[in-house]
């Protein structure tokens, strides 16, 4: 497989060297030249492992098939028994994404992107470390820092934001162990940390100087091709099962809808329709941070605007990178307007598409759920099914019912249900009635004395960790700091 960049200035010959890299020379972003087509229906019945052998086989069709093979199993391993869980209620069937070891969707992706690395760093016998840098919003970064903790030749360094995260996702990162691992807070938000480390990563001088120390630097964000290509596999898996349980036939269109932030996951269902998964509309859900809600529906894109902390803040986020992947395959391919476009968003922090152009943008809709309403859903759904959602997810189901509601169509929907209740205890518990003065950890064991809902092992007595990462700094200093955990230069 080739990948291009969607700038059009940069194009890799292979997978490893494109996961490698991450972002592209040009400032853009890699899609591979072409989206490869499967037989959906030989696929029924296939464990997870084999459809993930299957799916991301197609795509790095160049990795050798038993390496591609120990690296899955070995990334899927840490996930226990149960790698996802649907839980259907009516129409509507919740694909629980966070059963894996830090409870939200982000670890399909970063349990086996440090597997990769590694095959790839063996097949190009590289003498230099891998510094993984990634801007978090509260999930990534912890994924990314379990995901690569004592990966032989990688270090790690995640940005997040220190006021910005809630405290089981803080301590998570912050009682971090691992002996090439660093969590460092910054004191501003996730656009910040990931436009300051678009800009390292495009910045000649620093790579130069690093280079001249033995290291070189890749992404664990979802501008990295590495990222996606693994999500895609749990909608063709979701699908598959609703067809196993008789809740569909094969060849019967659902809908997918996704809470989303820098727009990969919902990425990844697009991919998985572009592949042949019966999939008819995506319904991209926002909270109150409505960029993406206002170009869905306007065809403007305006960063304009001031970042609010919300309740969902693993989906607070003005530049959701990936959207200009999506402007590249509908567009098809024209990398120039692509340029063009990400030029304006750069100076203008703002850009507008052209009406051929959102015509084509017609598989999706978009609806924003505030705070409030998300808390409202969490209730509801508890008090009618005894089934608690995340307040991420509960912004997923709020814009399903919207969709619902404003078009009559309500043939089945998977909704991505990308992270345990418990990573955010505060506001769970306060939309089910929970008297809430406590801290996080006592409201963990609160809400399952009363919801019996089993509480994630590896949020189990985080407050009790020793905290091994106290860094935090003011978000221009993120270029210092990287040189300072690396001792390069003075
Ligand atoms: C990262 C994240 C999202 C947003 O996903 P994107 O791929 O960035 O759109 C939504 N919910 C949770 C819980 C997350 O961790």
């Amino acid at each position: 497989m080739k990948f291009l960049s969607t700038r059009g200035k940069d194009k890799i010959e292979n997978s490893f060297d494109t996961i490698l890299k991450g972002i592209a020379a040009d400032g853009g972003l890699f899609v591979p030249e072409e989206i490869p087509s499967l037989n959906i229906e030989q696929l029924v019945g296939k464990s997870y492992i084999e459809l993930a052998n299957e799916v991301i086989g197609t795509i790095f069709n160049d990795i050798e098939k038993d390496d591609l093979s120990d690296a899955i199993k070995k990334a899927y391993h840490k996930f226990g028994n149960k790698i996802l869980d649907i839980r259907t209620i009516g129409n509507v069937s919740f694909l629980e994404l966070y059963h894996g070891p830090t409870a939200a969707f982000k670890d399909f992706a970063l349990c086996l992107l440090p597997q990769l690395m590694m095959l790839s760093l063996k097949d190009k016998n590289m003498d230099k470390k891998v510094v993984i840098l990634t801007a978090t919003s509260g999930d990534t970064g912890k994924a990314a820092l379990e995901g690569f903790k004592d990966v032989d030749g990688i270090d790690v360094i995640v940005f997040y934001p220190t006021d910005g995260v809630s405290s089981i996702q803080k301590y998570q990162m912050i009682t971090q162990d691992g002996k090439n691992t660093h969590a460092v807070g910054i004191k501003g938000n996730f656009d910040d940390a990931q436009s300051a480390l678009k800009n390292i990563f495009l910045d000649k001088d620093f790579s130069v100087e690093l280079d001249k120390n033995g290291f070189t630097l890749s992404s664990a964000n979802s501008i990295n091709i590495g990222r996606l290509v693994p999500q895609i596999v749990y909608y063709i898996y979701a699908y598959l099962d609703l067809v196993k349980e008789n809740k569909i036939k094969i060849g019967d269109k659902v809908n997918v809808c996704v809470p989303t932030g820098n727009f990969g996951n919902i990425l990844a269902a697009y991919l998985a329709k572009q592949m042949g998964t019966p999939i008819d509309k995506l319904i991209c859900a926002s909270n109150e941070n409505d960029v993406l809600t206002e170009f869905f529906n306007s065809g403007k894109y305006d960063a304009n605007r001031n970042l609010k902390v919300t309740t969902s803040p693993s989906m607070d986020i003005i530049v959701s990178s990936n959207l200009e992947r999506l402007l590249y395959f509908v567009s098809k391919g024209n990398s120039n307007l692509i340029s063009n476009l990400m030029e304006d968003l750069k100076t203008n922090k703002f850009y507008e598409v052209s009406e051929e152009l959102k015509s084509n943008l017609d598989d999706f809709y978009a609806y924003e759920i505030s705070d409030s309403k998300g808390m409202e859903i969490i209730k509801n759904i508890f008090d009618n099914n005894n089934y608690l959602i995340d307040t991420h997810t509960a912004v997923g189901y709020g814009a399903y019912t919207n969709y619902v509601n404003e078009t009559g169509d309500d043939k089945p929907v998977i909704i991505a249900s990308t992270a345990s209740p418990y990573k955010f205890p505060l506001w769970v518990s306060k939309s089910i009635n929970i008297d809430n003065n406590e801290n996080e950890f006592a409201l963990i064991n609160e809400i399952n004395n009363i919801t019996k809902m089993e509480i994630p092992t590896n949020l189990k007595d985080l407050d009790k960790k020793r905290i091994t990462q106290n860094l935090v700094i003011d978000k221009n200093e993120i270029k210092n700091s990287i040189a300072d955990i690396l001792k390069v230069g003075d």
